[in-house]
């Protein structure tokens, strides 16, 4: 009697296209029987037949048949297709795109299931087939057999390339809250009398819901339950109709993520570079322009862009010149094609009182590591308005350093509690008196290496930093006012 005859008699059955693959891949293992490692199950790929013979293979049309392996997922004439067609259709056009990428995405209850199917057919068949029967296997099938079907019914270019895709549609599989909770008690009373966890705890962690991971269902299989007892307790209280009439699909859109690069221009001494560095309720440079963006991209202000910028300035600090560069990756976007970076500029420039920004584009990963690798990798010029406690004569601030400076910087009091305590060594690259005010106040420009804490270089924090502008001109100074000026290459 051949398999599938002994397994219908126990009323385990498989449509046509399952039936094929479960076939072919005996076929297979038979001849590499010994190289099988269960640990390294992965590394057995389910063999499919080519696409050509896989599209002839057609799903049962049987109201009343389900699938032991594809729990009729691959059913395509199933009502809710159908049903979902026109609303992903209508979703999709809200969206720039050239080409889709189908992906299949099933909740981890499903790990839960294929256990169970796997032990059954296991101590039927005597053979391990666990590799077959698991979700990755129905999620191949679907894809290369009816990737076609969505491209026609959708009239839309399908292609399942990571590259070329700029929207991928999701199908979820999930389970009705009923099955949960059915499994849920089956778990409680299977328990392993020797397992070293208690039940309160059993019930807090491991019980499952929709965002349950494979790990926990490993413990459950492995640990917690006395697996004899869940797979009796499976096999009595639930059938293969119940799970499959009880399966949920819905669908979701995501867009595949881009970046955009700029230089952002920062005119106040309230707002800081983002969030993090604020008072009150004064916005910041990344919340600037993201609420402007979340505007032309109709995603979310909150959740849809990460920022990143080459380094940053204090909140007090004006940002001028060129500006300093920044990169937004940008999630969940509808807009993409056709954007008009100047006239985005404009708009946001005219809408923002303080922050400008310029030489706005489409950006890369490769720039984003660029900005990233220059975060500390630029010399700034910056204009500091200084106090002195002794009036300094005309060009003695031009005259006092030849060549670069080397100083010696201990991290400032001020950041100690945000950065590791450390001596850097820095270069004052040229002093320059830009205006005199009065006999103890002088606008002055500093060119100096990256990550140089000006601040401290002209108030010698505590003669931390050292040399410092003050032993320098042998008297006392402070910083009343600074601005980077710009930011040289
Ligand atoms: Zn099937």
């Amino acid at each position: 009697m051949d398999l599938f005859e002994s397994l219908e008699k126990q009323e385990i059955n498989f449509c046509l296209i399952c039936k094929n693959i479960i076939k072919l891949n005996i076929e297979t293992e038979s001849n590499s029987k010994e190289e099988y490692n269960p640990k390294n199950k992965k590394l057995i790929q389910v063999k499919l037949p080519p696409n050509e013979d896989l599209s002839k293979l057609e799903f049962n049309n049987n109201n009343d048949f389900y699938c032991f392996l594809c729990l009729n997922i691959l059913d395509i004439n199933h009502n809710i297709y159908t049903e979902i067609l026109k609303d992903i259709k209508d979703l999709i056009n809200q969206y720039d795109h050239n080409c889709i990428k189908l992906v299949l995405k099933f909740s981890s209850i499903f790990n839960f299931i294929f256990w169970f199917i796997n032990t059954k057919i296991s101590k039927i068949y005597n053979q391990n087939l666990n590799y077959i029967f698991e979700s990755d296997t129905i999620r191949q099938i679907f894809i290369n057999k009816y990737t076609s079907f969505f491209s026609e019914k959708l009239e839309e270019k399908f292609d399942n390339n990571e590259y070329n895709r700029d929207l991928d549609l999701i199908i979820n599989y999930d389970l009705n809250d009923s099955i949960y909770q059915k499994f849920n008690d089956i778990i409680l009373s299977s328990i392993n009398n020797n397992n070293k966890i208690d039940i309160k705890e059993i019930k807090e962690k491991y019980l499952l819901n929709k965002n349950t991971g494979r790990s926990i269902i490993k413990a459950l299989t492995i640990e917690i339950c006395d697996i004899n007892a869940l797979f009796m307790n499976i096999s009595k209280f639930f059938s293969i109709k119940e799970i499959s009439s009880n399966i949920n699909i819905n669908f979701s859109l995501s867009p595949t993520a881009f970046y955009i690069s700029g230089n952002y221009i920062k005119l106040s001494r309230e707002i800081g570079q983002n969030h993090f560095d604020r008072i009150f309720n004064i916005s910041s440079v990344d919340e600037e322009i993201k609420k402007y963006f979340s505007k032309i991209f109709k995603n979310s202000e909150k959740d849809d862009f990460i920022f990143s910028a080459s380094g940053r300035e204090d909140r007090n600090v004006r940002m001028l010149g060129s500006g300093r560069n920044f990169i937004y990756e940008i999630f969940n976007s509808k807009k993409k094609f056709g954007l008009n970076f100047d006239k985005i500029k404009e708009e946001f420039n005219c809408e923002s009182k303080f922050v400008k920004i310029k030489n706005l584009k489409i950006s890369s990963k490769s720039e984003y590591n660029k900005i990233k690798k220059e975060e500390n990798a630029k010399i700034k010029k910056y204009l500091a308005v200084i106090y002195t406690s002794k009036k300094i004569e005309k060009d003695v601030i031009n005259n006092l350093i030849k060549d670069n400076l080397d100083i010696n910087q201990i991290t400032p009091i001020r950041v100690l509690h945000q950065r590791a305590y450390k001596e850097r060594k820095k270069q004052i690259i040229s002093l320059k008196e830009i205006e005199k005010i009065n006999d103890h106040f002088i606008i002055i420009e500093i060119i100096a290496s990256a990550g140089t804490y000006i601040k401290e270089f002209v108030n010698g924090d505590l003669g931390r930093t050292f040399p410092n502008l003050g032993s320098l001109l042998d008297c006392e100074c402070d910083i009343l006012q600074l601005d980077v000026e710009d930011i040289i290459f």
